[in-house]
Protein backbone atom coordinates (compact mmCIF):
# COMPACT_ATOMS: atom_id res chain seq x y z
CA UNK A 1 0.00 0.00 0.00
CA UNK A 2 1.27 3.67 -1.11
CA UNK A 3 -0.49 6.49 -0.46
CA UNK A 4 0.58 10.04 -2.30
CA UNK A 5 -0.82 13.09 -2.58
CA UNK A 6 -3.22 12.01 -6.02
CA UNK A 7 -4.09 9.16 -3.90
CA UNK A 8 -5.30 11.46 -0.82
CA UNK A 9 -7.05 13.87 -2.68
CA UNK A 10 -8.68 11.02 -4.53
CA UNK A 11 -9.36 9.52 -0.64
CA UNK A 12 -11.05 13.25 -0.06
CA UNK A 13 -12.92 13.64 -3.25
CA UNK A 14 -14.79 9.88 -2.60
CA UNK A 15 -15.79 10.83 1.12
CA UNK A 16 -16.74 14.48 -0.62
CA UNK A 17 -18.84 12.25 -2.76
CA UNK A 18 -20.54 9.97 -0.23
CA UNK A 19 -21.54 13.07 2.35
CA UNK A 20 -22.89 15.36 -0.27
CA UNK A 21 -25.32 12.29 -1.64
CA UNK A 22 -26.22 11.57 1.76
CA UNK A 23 -26.51 15.15 2.67
CA UNK A 24 -30.27 14.61 3.82
CA UNK A 25 -29.59 11.25 5.71
CA UNK A 26 -27.34 12.85 8.03
CA UNK A 27 -29.26 15.94 8.59
CA UNK A 28 -31.88 13.30 9.81
CA UNK A 29 -29.84 11.14 12.20
CA UNK A 30 -28.78 14.19 13.48
CA UNK A 31 -32.58 15.75 14.10
CA UNK A 32 -33.03 12.40 15.75
CA UNK A 33 -30.72 13.03 18.16
CA UNK A 34 -29.01 15.97 18.06
CA UNK A 35 -30.30 19.88 16.64
CA UNK A 36 -30.32 18.32 12.68
CA UNK A 37 -26.86 19.83 11.08
CA UNK A 38 -24.42 17.12 10.82
CA UNK A 39 -25.37 16.53 7.24
CA UNK A 40 -25.08 20.68 6.38
CA UNK A 41 -22.04 20.84 8.90
CA UNK A 42 -20.13 18.03 6.87
CA UNK A 43 -21.50 18.93 3.43
CA UNK A 44 -19.93 22.67 3.75
CA UNK A 45 -16.86 21.42 4.94
CA UNK A 46 -16.38 19.32 2.61
CA UNK A 47 -17.15 21.24 -0.45
CA UNK A 48 -14.70 23.46 1.11
CA UNK A 49 -11.98 21.11 1.14
CA UNK A 50 -12.38 19.71 -2.15
CA UNK A 51 -12.25 23.69 -3.53
CA UNK A 52 -9.26 24.32 -1.61
CA UNK A 53 -7.25 21.24 -2.09
CA UNK A 54 -7.96 20.96 -6.22
CA UNK A 55 -7.14 24.45 -6.90
CA UNK A 56 -3.82 23.78 -5.28
CA UNK A 57 -0.92 22.45 -6.11
CA UNK A 58 1.26 20.42 -3.51
CA UNK A 59 4.59 19.14 -3.60
CA UNK A 60 4.02 17.51 -0.22
CA UNK A 61 1.51 15.62 1.85
CA UNK A 62 1.57 17.43 5.12
CA UNK A 63 0.68 20.57 3.28
CA UNK A 64 -2.40 18.89 2.03
CA UNK A 65 -3.57 17.30 4.85
CA UNK A 66 -2.98 20.68 6.73
CA UNK A 67 -4.76 22.56 4.15
CA UNK A 68 -7.60 20.13 4.89
CA UNK A 69 -7.54 20.64 8.90
CA UNK A 70 -7.49 24.28 8.90
CA UNK A 71 -10.64 24.26 5.97
CA UNK A 72 -12.21 22.11 8.41
CA UNK A 73 -11.40 24.13 11.62
CA UNK A 74 -12.46 27.24 9.92
CA UNK A 75 -15.71 26.51 7.70
CA UNK A 76 -17.58 24.07 9.71
CA UNK A 77 -18.87 24.53 13.50
CA UNK A 78 -20.20 22.55 16.24
CA UNK A 79 -18.14 19.80 17.43
CA UNK A 80 -17.72 17.69 14.12
CA UNK A 81 -15.27 20.41 12.61
CA UNK A 82 -13.25 20.82 15.21
CA UNK A 83 -12.69 17.12 16.16
CA UNK A 84 -12.18 16.47 12.22
CA UNK A 85 -9.62 19.41 11.95
CA UNK A 86 -7.89 18.17 14.97
CA UNK A 87 -7.48 14.57 13.24
CA UNK A 88 -6.16 15.54 9.82
CA UNK A 89 -3.92 18.97 11.61
CA UNK A 90 -2.36 15.19 13.68
CA UNK A 91 -2.29 13.25 10.21
CA UNK A 92 -0.34 16.62 8.64
CA UNK A 93 1.90 16.33 11.93
CA UNK A 94 2.19 12.83 11.38
CA UNK A 95 3.52 12.41 7.86
CA UNK A 96 6.00 15.27 8.21
CA UNK A 97 8.44 15.00 5.39
CA UNK A 98 6.80 12.10 3.66
CA UNK A 99 5.89 12.07 0.00
CA UNK A 100 3.69 9.25 0.57
CA UNK A 101 2.64 7.05 3.07
CA UNK A 102 2.92 3.04 3.24
CA UNK A 103 0.98 0.98 5.38
CA UNK A 104 2.76 1.73 8.72
CA UNK A 105 3.13 5.39 8.45
CA UNK A 106 -0.78 5.29 7.85
CA UNK A 107 -1.57 3.71 10.67
CA UNK A 108 0.46 5.73 12.83
CA UNK A 109 -1.16 8.91 11.34
CA UNK A 110 -4.57 7.64 11.66
CA UNK A 111 -3.14 6.50 15.65
CA UNK A 112 -1.93 9.98 15.90
CA UNK A 113 -5.80 11.37 14.72
CA UNK A 114 -7.57 9.50 17.06
CA UNK A 115 -5.65 10.51 19.94
CA UNK A 116 -5.92 14.11 18.83
CA UNK A 117 -9.59 13.22 19.13
CA UNK A 118 -9.66 11.66 22.57
CA UNK A 119 -7.77 14.70 23.98
CA UNK A 120 -10.41 17.32 22.35
CA UNK A 121 -13.65 15.79 23.35
CA UNK A 122 -13.11 13.42 26.17
CA UNK A 123 -14.64 10.86 25.04
CA UNK A 124 -14.34 7.28 25.23
CA UNK A 125 -14.99 4.37 23.74
CA UNK A 126 -18.83 3.08 23.90
CA UNK A 127 -20.24 6.76 24.33
CA UNK A 128 -21.77 6.96 20.93
CA UNK A 129 -19.29 9.38 18.94
CA UNK A 130 -16.95 9.11 16.09
CA UNK A 131 -14.40 7.77 18.09
CA UNK A 132 -16.45 4.29 18.34
CA UNK A 133 -15.30 4.05 14.77
CA UNK A 134 -12.17 5.41 14.46
CA UNK A 135 -11.11 3.61 17.40
CA UNK A 136 -11.77 -0.03 15.93
CA UNK A 137 -10.55 0.88 12.81
CA UNK A 138 -6.97 1.55 14.13
CA UNK A 139 -6.82 -1.69 16.05
CA UNK A 140 -7.87 -2.94 12.81
CA UNK A 141 -4.44 -1.31 11.15
CA UNK A 142 -2.26 -2.54 14.44
CA UNK A 143 -3.93 -5.94 14.31
CA UNK A 144 -3.43 -7.08 10.65
CA UNK A 145 0.02 -6.82 8.49
CA UNK A 146 -2.12 -6.27 4.68
CA UNK A 147 -5.22 -4.08 4.86
CA UNK A 148 -7.81 -5.81 2.64
CA UNK A 149 -10.11 -2.95 1.33
CA UNK A 150 -13.19 -5.39 1.93
CA UNK A 151 -12.07 -5.75 5.66
CA UNK A 152 -11.23 -1.85 6.24
CA UNK A 153 -15.12 -1.37 5.11
CA UNK A 154 -16.40 -3.97 6.89
CA UNK A 155 -14.62 -2.78 10.05
CA UNK A 156 -15.92 0.93 10.30
CA UNK A 157 -19.37 -0.12 8.66
CA UNK A 158 -19.93 -2.19 11.65
CA UNK A 159 -18.32 0.06 13.64
CA UNK A 160 -20.64 2.23 12.61
CA UNK A 161 -23.47 -0.06 12.88
CA UNK A 162 -22.94 -0.96 16.62
CA UNK A 163 -23.58 2.70 17.41
CA UNK A 164 -27.34 2.13 17.40
CA UNK A 165 -27.93 0.39 20.67
CA UNK A 166 -25.82 2.45 23.14
CA UNK A 167 -26.79 4.93 24.82
CA UNK A 168 -24.64 8.67 24.47
CA UNK A 169 -22.86 9.65 27.03
CA UNK A 170 -21.14 12.76 25.02
CA UNK A 171 -22.22 15.35 22.60
CA UNK A 172 -25.37 16.91 22.21
CA UNK A 173 -27.29 13.36 22.42
CA UNK A 174 -26.32 12.87 25.87
CA UNK A 175 -29.03 15.07 27.14
CA UNK A 176 -31.74 12.39 26.01
CA UNK A 177 -29.66 9.69 28.06
CA UNK A 178 -32.13 6.49 27.25
CA UNK A 179 -33.41 8.20 24.06
CA UNK A 180 -30.60 8.15 22.05
CA UNK A 181 -30.30 4.46 21.93
CA UNK A 182 -32.19 2.97 18.69
CA UNK A 183 -30.32 5.56 16.50
CA UNK A 184 -27.11 5.74 14.57
CA UNK A 185 -24.38 8.39 15.50
CA UNK A 186 -24.31 10.52 12.48
CA UNK A 187 -20.71 11.34 13.59
CA UNK A 188 -19.65 7.47 13.19
CA UNK A 189 -22.29 7.54 9.97
CA UNK A 190 -19.52 10.06 8.74
CA UNK A 191 -16.44 8.99 9.52
CA UNK A 192 -17.60 5.62 7.99
CA UNK A 193 -18.09 7.57 4.61
CA UNK A 194 -14.15 8.50 5.30
CA UNK A 195 -12.93 4.98 6.27
CA UNK A 196 -15.01 3.57 3.23
CA UNK A 197 -13.53 5.45 0.76
CA UNK A 198 -9.77 5.13 2.44
CA UNK A 199 -10.83 1.37 1.49
CA UNK A 200 -11.73 2.76 -2.15
CA UNK A 201 -8.68 4.57 -2.03
CA UNK A 202 -5.98 2.30 -1.64
CA UNK A 203 -7.93 -0.19 -3.67
CA UNK A 204 -6.83 1.78 -6.82
P1 LIG B 1 -23.03 19.53 16.91
O1 LIG B 1 -23.43 18.36 17.76
O2 LIG B 1 -22.23 20.53 17.68
O3 LIG B 1 -24.23 20.11 16.21
P2 LIG B 1 -22.36 17.97 14.58
O4 LIG B 1 -23.81 17.69 14.51
O5 LIG B 1 -21.72 18.46 13.33
O6 LIG B 1 -22.04 18.98 15.77
O7 LIG B 1 -21.58 16.65 15.00
C1 LIG B 1 -22.12 15.74 15.93
C2 LIG B 1 -21.20 14.54 16.05
O8 LIG B 1 -19.98 14.91 16.67
C3 LIG B 1 -21.77 13.45 16.93
O9 LIG B 1 -22.62 12.60 16.20
C4 LIG B 1 -20.54 12.74 17.47
O10 LIG B 1 -20.14 11.67 16.63
C5 LIG B 1 -19.48 13.80 17.42
N1 LIG B 1 -19.15 14.27 18.76
C6 LIG B 1 -19.85 15.15 19.52
N2 LIG B 1 -19.21 15.37 20.70
C7 LIG B 1 -18.09 14.60 20.68
C8 LIG B 1 -16.99 14.38 21.59
N3 LIG B 1 -16.92 15.01 22.77
N4 LIG B 1 -16.02 13.53 21.20
C9 LIG B 1 -16.06 12.90 20.01
N5 LIG B 1 -17.05 13.06 19.12
C10 LIG B 1 -18.05 13.90 19.44
MG1 LIG C 1 -25.46 18.71 15.14
MG1 LIG D 1 -24.78 22.11 15.75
Amino acid sequence: MKLGIQEVINWLEKTNEKIQKNKEYLTSLDQAIGDGDHGINMSRGFQEVIGKITSTSYNSLADLLKDVAMTLLSKVGGASGPLYGTAFLKMSMSVKGKEAVDKQALENALEDALNGILQRGKAQLGDKTLVDVWTPVVEFFKNHKVIESPSLEEVSRNAMESTKEVMAKKGRAAYLKERSIGHLDPGSVSSYYLFASLAEAIKE
